[in-house]
């Protein structure tokens, strides 16, 4: 089975064709400029042949067009024709709580993304585009829409309500969502299988990448995250603030003179452990900065890593327990340094890291001791499968 999975926004298109039962990815690639002028960036995985060529892309329709294209191309494609492709499977930002699973897209369901447009004003519009661009260049063929928010939406109220008037509940569905939730759902779920279904039934998983969230997760099933209305709320992330007292966007935007707009702008962009640093919004940069004696970038790592840690000891009591901790993400794959610092001081809760374990990376593997309470795992993500299994299985 070939499945094609999109990942649009406004300005690009992300794609792999893959096989959903055995996770191979066939060939992959990034639409860009879409809207100013167009380029696209593929390769083909068994062969490492690459090609980036400028074609006009004046709407998403002409990127879809062009990687229909290039996957049936003689010399760069993969398919013959664009027939072999069984299904599409979109990554879709704010299903509201409106969707708890992902579905077959139809008028019902774009309605339903298209409401969701106030949640999610700079995703939503741009994936509705890529639904659409698809259908155009392949009416009839089976897609399926994966939301991001879904997983969360077994929260239970006291996680997910806030504080505040209920008419804005109720009114206007003001709430926690959470983010990254095809991530946090694979991530949990292979822990869940590596461990043989056993000692993992309170799972926190640390999705630390250039965005940031964590979930305690029950018997399979989300309970909280960090993430909230949007992707700003949570640990402090590679350009976002993360949690803050909502006085201080108070405070900055009477001292500058600048809109609400502006101001999330900043928190959102020119904030997180960038602000902090001064060098960088990407870790592998300010780890690098910290040992050549950077105090600012200390300063960025240690407080990245005491507000992931806070909010493990948060989900352990929530979840009344711990069995797993799992890394995934940029981050949480790579960074043994990142991993170590989250871990340190966490004894009282069973956790035990094995130095030498730790020090692996990119790979499924356990890094807590044979005597930790808590099983420490680093479990590569892989949002691109699970989509594509998930329209596989609805397609099917
Ligand atoms: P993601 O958003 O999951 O793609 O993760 C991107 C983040 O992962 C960037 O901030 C990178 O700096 C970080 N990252 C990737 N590799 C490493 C590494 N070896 N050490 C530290 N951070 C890394």
């Amino acid at each position: 089975m070939n499945i094609l999975v999109i990942n649009a926004g406004s300005s690009s298109l992300k794609y792999q064709l893959m096989n959903p039962d055995t996770g191979d990815v066939t060939a992959k690639g990034l639409c860009e400029r879409i809207g100013l002028d167009g380029r696209l960036n593929h390769k083909v995985i068994a062969s490492g042949k690459k090609l980036v060529k400028d074609i006009p892309m004046p709407t998403h329709k002409e990127a879809i067009e062009a990687v229909m294209d290039i996957l049936v191309d003689s010399e760069y494609g993969v398919i013959k024709s664009v027939d072999e492709i069984d299904a599409v499977g979109h990554r879709v930002l704010h299903g509201g709580d409106k969707f708890v699973a992902s579905c077959i897209i139809d008028d019902a369901c774009k309605q339903a993304i298209r409401d969701c447009i106030p949640l999610g004003p700079l995703h939503n519009p741009a994936n509705l585009m890529g639904i659409e661009a698809c259908e155009k260049a392949m009416p009839g063929k089976p897609q399926v829409a994966v939301f991001d928010t879904a997983f969360h939406m077994t929260m239970p109220p006291k996680a997910y309500r806030y504080a505040i008037p209920t008419k804005y509940y109720t009114e206007d569905h003001l709430r926690r969502y959470g983010f990254h939730g095809t991530s946090h759902r694979f991530v949990s779920k292979r822990c869940i299988e590596l461990m043989g279904g056993k000692n993992a039934d309170k799972i926190i998983v640390c999705h630390l990448g250039n965005g940031s969230s964590l979930s305690a997760v029950k018997d399979g099933k989300c309970q909280d995250t960090s993430m909230g209305l949007s992707p700003l709320a949570g640990v402090p992330m590679g350009t976002r603030a993360g949690d803050i007292d909502t006085c201080v966007a108070q405070f900055i935007m009477n001292k500058e003179g600048i809109s609400a707009d502006e101001c999330l702008n900043m928190l959102n962009k020119k904030s997180g452990v960038l602000a902090l640093s001064g060098v960088s919004s990407d870790f592998r940069d300010i780890e690098a900065a910290a040992d050549q004696g950077n105090e600012d970038c200390k300063l960025a790592l240690e407080k990245f890593a005491y507000e992931v840690k806070k909010y493990i000891g948060a989900y352990a009591a929530a979840l009344g327990g711990l069995d797993c901790l799992v890394f995934t993400a940029g981050v949480g794959e790579n960074s043994g340094s990142m991993r170590a610092r989250i871990c340190e001081g966490l004894e009282y809760l069973g956790v035990k890291i094995d130095a030498e374990k730790n020090k692996l990376r990119g790979e499924e593997v356990i890094i807590s001791t044979p005597d930790s309470k808590v099983t420490v795992w680093v479990i590569p993500t892989n949002e691109e499968l699970m989509i594509a299994q998930d329209t596989a299985e609805l397609a099917r």
